[in-house]
């Protein structure tokens, strides 16, 4: 599962502020943040303080939570006994999940409420994953669950907020925006930064730190019955695949990354989890963390970090966003040795099977879209036709450079120059081709996305058109790939 709330959020309150008329902001004191949170954990709530210096005339509207984000309409339930201290006024808007505060003066306000844990068992995974979750021993809130989102006039990129606990918690918290803090820590980050991001805590929560390459990266789990064993795993995979997808994309610039992984309460399901800006949080089942379906997971959620938050083709271009993230997690847990050749082609079959059995193997890429809600085959189709595209350029790219340069390449340019244009830029179709036009034929690849992309037919795949390491037989109506040697083949994934 993945979503791209961050740049969606933005969006939406991008949208909302354009409709509003802009009122030049009041002047505030530039030495503290102008939202200052101060929390309270308890057995079954948490109690929320926000201080804040006004930063518009008159008043501030907060919208609570995204109902999109983990389809939960009546997120708003979770907020009780929201109020303000005198002189300002609130209004609470529950249909629009909004309090706004009406004041007179620019002095400080300060806004109360309480987060209580309204997650059932009927609500399943989504229940566990995307509501807060308050208990005497476990505490689990996304931020856009436990923070507010001010509605202001005029747009302010920079807006900060700071974090305190009023009272020590029960136990250990972890803040997946900021790794580092404590319970006697105040930390400042940007707005954008906390809100999409994952706050968990547990009697039993264990929080590990390895530095690789000179980014932190944190494995936060709680105990199990195979505690260390389960560690020591994750750890393990952690440290070589983080080392392998960070050299394919040549890219150091974190500061941190959390790979946080829970068990599922009450729910039975195997993993499921979501991806944020500096890391991804996994729920699962049983007692071993983990098996070789979650490794595959994890890893194509950890490429998200790259393709997905930082380089997107938008929302019509799931090929792209899930089929390149799933064959570069493929390309990266092979370099990391965390499969072998064999299993790497395995992946590719799985996939084959998938897409050529599949009754919609046909859909073009823009009906693709407008039914992914309807889930099953469509919302899986991206991540398969996706997959067969990237290996099939990836083999093209392989040849006409004489081995000298592959997919790596190609999506390291487009990395490049979505940093030439900013964080917000999302990649076109014309991008696309002016960079795989530097290693291939312009026409050969406007044909080929046309037909297998746009068109949506599927790739006749035959040994010819994949080079001399290749061999392709059908089975069932799919092609099954298989190598003839190995070795050109393992000192490619190898290479610096
Ligand atoms: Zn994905």
């Amino acid at each position: 599962m993945y979503t791209k709330p961050a740049r969606y959020l933005r969006q939406v309150v991008v949208a909302g502020t354009l409709a509003l008329f802009v009122v030049p902001l009041i002047g505030f004191a530039q030495s503290a943040p102008p939202l200052r949170y101060a929390l309270t954990l308890t057995d079954r709530n948490l109690h929320v303080t926000l201080t804040y210096v006004p930063l518009q005339r008159d008043s501030t509207v907060f919208v609570y939570g995204i109902p999109p984000f983990g389809g939960q309409a009546d997120i708003f339930r979770g907020v009780r006994q929201p109020r303000v201290t005198a002189p300002a006024r609130l209004q609470i808007d529950t249909a629009a999940r909004s309090l706004t505060v009406y004041y007179t003066d620019t002095q400080p306000v300060t806004l109360d409420y309480d987060i209580v844990d309204t997650h059932t068992d009927a609500m399943g995974t989504r229940g566990e994953l995307f509501r807060p979750m308050i208990q005497p021993d476990y505490f689990f809130s996304h931020g856009v669950n436990l923070f507010l989102q001010p509605q202001l006039r005029q747009p302010m990129p920079t807006l900060s907020q700071s974090v305190r606990w009023a009272v020590a918690p029960p136990y250990r918290v972890f803040f997946g925006s900021y790794p580092y803090a404590d319970a006697k820590t105040t930390f400042t980050q940007p707005y954008d930064d906390m809100l999409m991001a994952p706050i968990t805590g547990a009697t039993d929560l264990s929080v590990d730190k390895q530095t690789i390459n000179g980014i932190d990266n944190f494995t936060v789990l709680r105990k199990t019955k195979l505690d260390t064993f389960n560690k020591e795993s994750v750890k393990n995979y952690l440290a070589a695949y983080d080392k392998s997808i960070r050299s394919f994309w040549n890219d150091y610039d974190d500061r941190y990354f959390s790979l946080i992984i829970e068990p599922f309460l009450r729910v039975n399901h195997d993993a499921s989890g979501i991806a944020y800006e500096f890391g991804f949080i996994g729920k699962y089942t049983g007692d071993t963390i983990m098996n070789a379906k979650r490794r595959d997971v994890i890893s194509h959620e950890i490429a998200h970090h790259w393709i997905g938050q930082r380089l997107s083709m938008g929302s019509e271009n799931q090929w792209f966003n899930e089929g390149f993230t799933d064959y570069t997690s493929f390309y990266c847990m092979l370099r990391a040795g965390l499969i072998t050749a064999d299993q790497f082609v395995g992946l590719l079959n799985d996939a084959s099977r998938a897409h050529y059995g599949s009754s919609i193997r046909n859909a073009p890429n823009d009906s693709v879209f407008k039914n992914y809600w309807k889930l099953g085959d469509y919302q899986r189709l991206p991540y398969r036709r996706g997959s067969l595209f990237a290996f099939w350029l990836d083999n093209q790219i392989l040849t006409a450079s004489n081995r000298q340069h592959d997919i790596r390449d190609l999506l390291r340019d487009l990395y490049a120059l979505r940093k030439r244009k900013g964080s917000e830029y999302t990649l076109t179709m014309a991008d696309f081709l002016d960079a795989t036009s530097r290693y291939l034929p312009r026409q050969q690849v406007q044909t080929a996305i046309d037909q297998y992309i746009t068109a949506g037919n599927p790739i006749p795949f035959t040994a010819a058109m994949l080079g001399p390491d290749w061999t392709v037989t059908e089975k069932s109506g799919a092609p099954q790939f298989g190598l003839t040697n190995r070795q050109p083949f393992k000192t490619r994934f190898v290479r610096k």
